[in-house]
């Protein structure tokens, strides 16, 4: 086969060759995560935020969240709480009440038919206290009962983790939110800036699903360390390792990111 300049070359060599970022790739030592962590705090400080203590609360946000900001999201939800008094009265609303109430959030059909869903399952699935009268374990006794997720709090994480995601919609982020937010319990959510900034600094296996990455965000991060974590990684992405131009000039971590170069 003839080159463009006359020159024979094999079809495997005409190709360009493209470096496969993930190459090489070997989970952070323990003292690298420390590093990391130490810088980001110097840069960002120390997030202080107590557990808040409500796991619905928490689930209907991360809901709302999706495709807008973050104020959008808290208009939305402000809304929703001052026209419903309860959960209960969310799930048993007409869904285009619901759909009225957190409009300003976008995607509101979708979401107002993702939270009744989840808020559904959760009384389908809660193990405390049947409605008066009802056969105890009947689905009419389930449909009214009282929402409620504290049992989470003091379940096998694992286990938590499961249920959590076996909710309509609940993926690892957000049962990650739940879990960390709600109880301050160890996990840690990975978003699009934690994962890109993960990555970049290599904490995070380039490429890697984002199943993968949760196990192994929570398998790099030092027990009651998550919430600092996940908060200064996301503000380093916001603010400074954007995702199509990071400012690596006058980045912090660029001494010590192994993709500095790539953006020069
Ligand atoms: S050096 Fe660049 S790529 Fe690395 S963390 Fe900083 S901004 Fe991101």
């Amino acid at each position: 086969m003839a080159g463009r300049y006359g020159d024979a070359v094999s079809p495997t060599a005409a190709r360009p060759r493209r470096r496969d970022p993930a190459a090489g790739w070997t989970p952070p030592s323990r003292a690298r995560v420390l590093r990391v962590r130490e810088r980001l705090r110097e840069v960002y400080g120390i997030p202080l935020m107590r557990p808040h203590g409500d796991p619905i609360a928490e689930l209907i946000l991360t809901v709302l969240s999706q495709s807008t900001n973050d104020r959008n999201r808290d208009v939305a939800y402000l809304r929703l709480r001052e026209r419903f008094a309860t959960w209960e009265a969310v799930r048993d609303a007409p869904v285009t009440e619901v759909e009225e109430a957190i409009r300003p959030g976008g995607i509101s059909k979708v979401k107002s038919a993702r939270i009744q869903a989840i808020l559904g399952a959760i009384s389908a699935s809660s193990p405390e206290g049947d409605r008066p009268g009802a056969p105890a374990g009947s689905a009419a006794s389930r449909a009214d009962r009282e929402l409620s997720l504290s049992w989470l709090r003091d379940a096998p994480l694992e286990h938590a983790r499961d249920y959590l995601v076996s909710l309509p919609g609940v993926g690892r982020k957000t049962a990650a939110c739940v879990l960390l937010f709600a109880y301050g319990l160890h996990d840690v959510p990975v978003d699009t800036h934690v994962s890109r900034v993960g990555m970049r600094l290599r904490l995070l296996r380039p490429g890697a699903p984002f199943e993968e990455l949760h196990d192994q965000m929570l398998a790099l991060t030092p027990p009651a360390q998550g919430l600092e974590l996940h908060v200064n990684l996301l503000r380093h992405g916001r603010r400074t390792c954007h995702a199509r131009s990071p400012a690596c000039g006058e980045c912090a971590l660029a001494r010590m990111c192994p993709s500095r170069d790539n953006f020069a």
